[in-house]
């Protein structure tokens, strides 16, 4: 007799006798027979017991969630999920579970608990779900830039200096070391790498002690960063819109099933298609002055500006040349403005904005490449050199164009699910106050 999945059952001709297993979603009981909606790994498929045979005695102790083994035979029934059902004619193995402490109908009602017991919410239908997008995703990009001639790598989460500035570091215990922080981003490592591979990638998490508490912000969130040699801010944005089709087309393709029990709406993820819209941050600025937004040449776009301006698009947009005071010290200037003041200059820098409100989940651009003018920029931001000094050193010899970004997949996941809140796009989230479970 062999094990079946619940899909595969559900594609099996009536009579078939199959065993299957898995966890009790839903319990119905009537005089004549007991309804079991048992779930296991690929979905659901209901289970009939008989009243008169012995084995719904076992059915009739089962709690929610209780797992068991059961042997029985397919047949069609329209009214039951998928089609058919398993006429159960015995139980080979079960364990009854205590009463499951959450209640899946009345579960949005409190998102705390909810965090409480994510170890036992992770195997709602929702989070099955998400989690099975999630799942896709990652192999799409990996699909993707394996595809494209990138190497994998692998970097240091141990490291010594700061890529996004100094106020969202984690410092761990290192021995007796002061200077020890967990990363924020593996791009200098894998700059240093292009000089080896050219085109690299890597997917890995990355940690920020984000002070404020935002839908979007984690302190651990999982980070997919590319970087390549002789490549500009133009590549950036032809590789990050393919990369982001990609994975959109691939989720459409295998997860159908999941998108539409998240109640996700179709039609905006299959708008999605190369070339994304580019709006220079000039653009952008005057765009928010004229809807009434009080926003100055020189500021960061934050989450409130960012949706303003995904409103008017239908697709994700590239947003391009930030000023050089909003961006990190590693940004190229724009050559034409070389020799203007520091807060007149602006960056070879893009981000791509996810639609429906979702703002930022692509951060990059091109890299400076001459050693005297990162330098510069060093000093101009007020940085020790001393601290950057192996990141200069790779200028020194045989330096490159290069340019690269890094990708929020978690801010991937919430958009292409359609979630209200980044901590649902992964199983176990961190944030300001939450390391457990
Ligand atoms: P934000 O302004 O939203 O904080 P950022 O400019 O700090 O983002 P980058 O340093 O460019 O972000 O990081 C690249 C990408 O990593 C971002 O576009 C985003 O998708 C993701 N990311 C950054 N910080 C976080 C975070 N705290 N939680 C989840 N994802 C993040
Ligand atoms: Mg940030």
């Amino acid at each position: 007799m062999q094990v079946v999945s619940s899909k595969e059952a559900l594609s099996l001709p009536d009579g078939e006798t199959v065993i299957v297993r898995g966890w009790v979603y839903r319990k119905r009981e009537f005089k004549d027979k007991i309804f079991v909606l048992l779930r296991d790994r690929e979905g659901i498929i209901q289970l009939v017991f008989p009243q008169q045979i012995p084995e719904s005695q076992i059915a009739r102790k089962l709690n929610i969630e209780s797992s068991l083994i059961v042997e029985g035979m397919v047949k069609s029934d329209v009214r039951a999920p998928g089609g058919k059902e398993i006429h159960v004619s015995k139980v080979l193995w079960y364990f009854i579970g205590e009463p499951f402490p959450i209640n899946e109908y009345a579960a949005q009602a409190d998102s705390e608990y909810l965090l409480d017991v994510r170890h036992l919410w992770i195997r709602s239908r929702k989070m099955w779900a998400i989690l099975r997008v999630r799942h896709t995703v990652f192999e799409a990009i990996h699909e993707y830039f394996r595809s494209k001639g990138f190497y994998e790598v692998h970097c240091p989460i141990f490291v010594s200096s700061a890529v996004e500035g100094g106020a969202t570091l984690f410092k761990v215990r290192y021995f007796d070391r002061e200077d020890v922080y967990l990363t924020q981003s593996a791009q200098f490592y894998l700059e240093a790498l292009i000089f080896s591979l050219e085109r690299v990638y890597t997917i890995a998490p990355s940690f920020r002690a984000e002070p404020s508490r935002t839908r979007r912000h984690l302190t651990e969130f999982w980070h997919a960063e590319a970087e390549m040699a002789w490549a500009g801010m133009r590549d950036v944005m032809r590789v990050s819109e393919e990369l982001i089709t990609h994975v959109v087309r691939k989720v459409l393709e295998d997860r159908l099933e999941e998108l539409s029990l998240l109640k996700r709406n179709l039609e905006k993820l299959e708008l999605v298609k190369p070339p994304f819209p580019r709006v220079s941050y000039d653009e952008a600025i005057s765009m928010l002055n004229s809807m009434g937004l009080d926003i100055k040449w020189g500021a960061d776009l934050g989450a409130d500006e960012e949706r303003a301006l995904t409103q008017k698009f239908d697709t994700p947009i590239h947003l391009y040349g930030f000023p050089s005071v909003a961006k990190a010290f590693y940004h190229k200037d724009y050559p034409e403005d070389r020799e203007k003041p520091l807060w007149e200059r602006r960056t070879l820098s893009v981000d791509v904005l996810a639609p429906e409100g979702y703002g930022e989940i692509v951060g990059g651009g091109e890299r400076i490449e001459d050693p005297e003018e990162l330098r510069r920029k060093i000093r101009e931001f007020g940085l020790k050199e001393e601290d950057y000094q192996w990141y200069i050193d790779l200028r020194k010899y045989g330096s490159v164009p290069h340019a690269g970004f890094g990708l929020g997949v978690d801010r991937l996941v919430m958009w292409i699910c359609g979630l209200d809140h980044i901590r649902d796009s992964l199983p176990f989230p961190r944030d300001i106050r939450r390391v457990r479970p």
